[in-house]
């Protein structure tokens, strides 16, 4: 990487600034790296900031403040700095935003653990008596070119502390003082060749995969592929043989993965196939943990790196290969502070270090599908199961020939078939993607919809706490069977299905099935979701009832039956991609069913209750027939020149004024700029129109997919004064319309 050249340099601090301020070195600061860490003086204040280049030079030296301390870690990696620019430069944040979430644990900056390392002097030409217990350390450290953690010898020789330092005095050995990172990855220390027996038991289609991405590590080319295969096909264990190959070239691998999916089950099974434990960034774990995986990405002793989102985030310097796993998921762009995609910029990311990128979906987002298709991703298909498995038998459930009972949600044609299951003792699911009890409450007396004091939204009713709920804002009441509009007493009821409702309906009819309900209210946090995940697989559960966290990932043998409660959810209205996300939802779900079994006749059944048999999305899941699906919702992005074929991107605007919010929303709305292929929509109400206490406004821009959206936003929203009490938000490519 580029040296810094004189001792004044241009320096990036943390938080909301985009251009850089010119600091001076200390005289005995020189020779730095550009992406040395440092702490400047800041206003009244002391700022982590990373070191972007030389000074400008607009400012005399003298004038200039002193840069306080350069932290003792290895610089920011290029491509981070690069990612960060970029991440700044397509989302329209400041870079210092970027910074800061690259920056972050900040305590692996501010307070390293540090450690004695010792390594052998070549230079020394000292007649020097080599003792005994001297022998033993120069013999251990003899071809060791970084040397060995003092704890390691000791360990190792037995020798003391102190034949160490007196060593290293004498010269015979260097002392140098290190961050302490994670233990190397035995990958990195030994060849690990006995490991390769295991790509022989891959079929034709995983190896042909592996191949063509092993062969792109190997190369260093900043491939994208589309690891394409129906659940169970076999994804992982082929992009696990590839992380292999980036291992054995002694490069870093990062695996992202939606955090619900990032579960000890997940852990076990990497460990079972290599040996060695990943390491694991989600934000359950410690500050302490989160340190050390930091800097240990970022002087490469990281071997594999496991992560939600933010892990793209990781200063990982010695970058061989991205694995996107469930690529297509929203989880993936974060909603708030800086609204990025995390697998956009992973490709980014990718082309930095000359590393190939596997996105892995069974259900690709169209985006992605697009790609494939233009070929500007490369794509590998893994069309059947890979344990031999047939796929499930899919079967529509018409609700208007077969309805539940009055105030039932099951039809008799479902509850027939988990009737069937539990005599098999088998495993059956109930799919429905709404938390609580029910996603509305009414009361009969003066129809008044019991609605979020905060939000422009319904309060969910879960029953189980005796509770109303805003999902949007958290706010809760307690339930009181009393209307609030018209005071009667005793009418309030709960409208349509939530998974508790389901619960409720399966106790009545089957007392004694032993019954879970999976959703984020159940399982608040990690251990609970392993432990719960564990005990379907071990057979400690009959019937679960889940929301789309039971949807992925999951590998649970004896799950037969998967029932679809209401498929017509998200069918109707939403944006963009609302029937692109129903069928993903839907197929993952059904690709939980009968994923072992081989004989025809324990073939897993997926059951879809809908009142609409003719609806495209789910004839297409039904008939197993999603290109053609996804051909067709093509062409109606086409036509609407909408992404992929189009750019997309939001503003929106909030304030606790609702007047004053409308007013600046219009003069807003008098700048919009005039061009041929750049359409501008709004200011509209956003369709949550009042969110946490404050009045939302949006506008949609659209625009020719050659168009800088971000240029063109960015000189609209710089020509107007934004008071305080106004928040404008950009978002570039918007997943939530909301
Ligand atoms: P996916 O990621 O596509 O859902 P997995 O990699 O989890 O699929 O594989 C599904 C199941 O099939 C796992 O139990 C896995 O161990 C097994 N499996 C994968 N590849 C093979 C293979 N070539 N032969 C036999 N079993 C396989
Ligand atoms: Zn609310």
């Amino acid at each position: 990487m580029k040296n810094v050249n004189s001792k004044e340099v241009s320096v990036l601090v943390s938080g909301p600034f985009n251009e850089p301020f010119d600091y001076v070195l200390e005289d005995k600061n020189t020779n730095f790296n550009v992406g040395q860490i440092v702490l400047v003086p800041f206003g009244k204040r002391k700022i982590v900031g990373v070191i972007i280049g030389d000074g400008t030079k607009t400012i005399p030296e003298t004038k200039l403040k002193t840069v306080l301390k350069v932290y003792d870690l290895d610089p920011l990696p290029k491509p981070s700095i690069e990612l960060m620019n970029f991440v700044a430069s397509w989302y329209c944040v400041t870079r210092g935003l970027v910074l800061k979430m690259i920056l972050s644990p900040i305590e692996a900056i501010t307070s390293p653990d540090f450690e004695k390392v010792y390594k052998i002097n070549i230079h020394n030409e000292n007649e020097i008596k080599i003792t005994n217990k001297r022998k033993l350390v120069l013999d251990f450290l003899l071809n060791l070119d970084i040397g060995k953690p003092q704890n390691d010898i000791i360990e190792q020789t037995g020798v003391s502390k102190a034949i160490l330092r007196d060593m290293a005095k004498k010269k015979l050995i260097q002392e140098k003082k290190v961050y302490k990172t994670l233990k190397l990855n035995p990958y990195f220390l030994k060849n690990s060749k006995e490991n390769k027996k295991n790509y022989d038991f891959l079929n034709l289609e995983q190896k042909f995969s592996v191949d063509k991405i092993n062969d792109s590590i190997i190369k260093t080319k900043s491939d994208c592929f589309l690891l394409d295969g129906v659940p169970g096909s076999g994804k992982t264990e082929t992009y696990f043989e590839t992380v292999r190959t980036c291992l054995d070239q002694g490069k870093q691998a990062l695996i992202l993965l939606p955090e619900i999916i990032l579960t000890t089950d997940w852990e076990k099974r990497f460990l079972k196939k290599f040996s060695f434990a990943p390491l694991v960034w989600n934000s359950g774990i410690t500050k302490k943990k989160k340190k050390k995986i930091w800097l240990s990405a970022l002087n490469g002793s990281a071997g594999v790196i496991v992560g939600a989102r933010s892990a793209l985030m990781l200063p990982i310097s010695n970058l061989g290969l991205i694995v996107v796993d469930e690529e297509h998921e929203q989880a993936f762009k974060q909603e708030e502070n800086v609204r990025y995609n995390a697998r956009d910029m992973a490709i980014y990311r990718s082309t930095r270090s000359s590393s190939p990128i596997v996105l892995a979906s069974a259900t690709p987002s169209l985006e992605t599908f697009y790609n494939a298709k233009n070929g500007k991703y490369i794509h590998l298909s893994l069309p059947k199961r890979a344990t031999g498995a047939t796929l499930p038998h899919i079967k529509l459930i018409d609700l208007t020939a077969h309805p539940p009972g009055t105030g039932k949600w099951l039809s008799p044609l479902l509850v027939g078939e988990l009737e069937n299951k539990l005599n098999n003792k088998e495993q059956s699911l109930l799919f429905l993607n709404r938390r609580g009890y029910a996603p509305l409450s009414i009361c009969n007396s003066c129809g008044d919809k019991i609605k979020c004091v905060n939000c422009d939204t319904w309060l969910v009713d879960h029953r189980s706490k005796n509770i109303l709920v805003c999902h949007h804002c958290g706010y809760s009441r307690i339930f009181e069977n009393i209307c609030k509009k018209c005071g009667v007493e005793g009418q309030i009821k709960a409208c349509g299905p939530g998974v508790e409702r389901i619960e409720e309906e399966i106790k009545e009819i089957f007392p004694k099935a032993r019954l879970i309900v999976l959703s984020s209210d159940t399982m608040n946090n990690h251990k609970m979701l392993n432990d719960t995940v564990e005990k379907i697989k071990n057979n400690k559960v009959d019937i679960i009832v889940g929301t789309q966290m039971i949807a992925k990932g999951h590998d649970f043998p004896n799950l037969k039956l998967v029932g679809i409660v209401d498929s017509d959810i998200g069918l109707s209205g939403g944006d963009l991609r609302a029937s692109e996300r129903t069928f993903q939802v839907l197929q993952q779900v059904s690709g939980r069913s009968g994923r072992h079994s081989k004989k025809e006749e324990d073939k897993g059944v997926v059951l879809i209750q809908t009142f609409d048999t003719q609806n495209p999305i789910i004839n297409a899941i039904s008939k197993n027939n999603r290109n053609e699906f996804f051909d067709k919702e093509l062409v109606s992005r086409q036509y609407a020149n909408m992404p992929p074929y189009g750019r997309l991107a939001s503003i929106i605007l909030s304030s606790r004024l609702e007047r004053k919010l409308e007013i600046y929303s219009l003069k807003l709305l008098k700048l919009a700029p005039f061009f041929k292929n750049v359409k501008i929509f709004g200011p509209a109400p956003a369709p949550i129109y009042f969110l946490r206490g404050r009045f939302r406004r949006r506008f949609l821009i659209k625009s020719d997919k050659n168009v800088n959206i971000q240029d063109v936003i960015l000189n609209w929203t710089s020509k107007i004064n934004t008071p305080n009490h106004i928040k404008l938000t950009i978002d570039i490519d918007p997943f939530s319309f909301m």
